[in-house]
């Protein structure tokens, strides 16, 4: 094993394997699009990343979306839910669960 698979085996075991590869398939990006998208992606593995997304339009789609939602995500932060939000999603988790759950019960408990 070369130095750089053996530095990067200890720093990320799911990135790795990919490392073998000359070029990527859809299952491969699919697998590392969140590496991908939490900047964590080894330099060497980023380039064959790039390459696939320059080539395939399902991909770069698929990737635009993980990483909206990520980002999404990050701006929400600790925010307090609306009590209007709350009160839906509530309703939302009667239905879907019913409203004898436990762990519904355990919600109502809490507030
Ligand atoms: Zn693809």
């Amino acid at each position: 094993m070369d130095e750089e698979k053996r530095v990067s085996a200890e720093i990320d075991p799911i990135q790795a394997p990919f490392l073998e590869l000359t070029e990527l398939e859809c299952s491969d990006v699919g697998a590392l699009t969140s590496c991908y998208v939490d900047g964590e992606m080894l330099h060497a593995l980023r380039t064959k990343f790039d390459a696939h997304l320059a080539a395939c339009p399902l991909c770069q789609e698929s990737v635009a979306q993980t990483k909206f939602v990520v980002d999404s995500a990050s701006t929400i932060g600790d925010r307090e839910i609306p009590r209007e939000a709350q009160l839906r999603l509530r309703e939302a988790l009667r239905d879907r669960v019913g409203f004898n759950s436990p762990k519904l019960a355990a919600l109502r408990q809490e507030n």
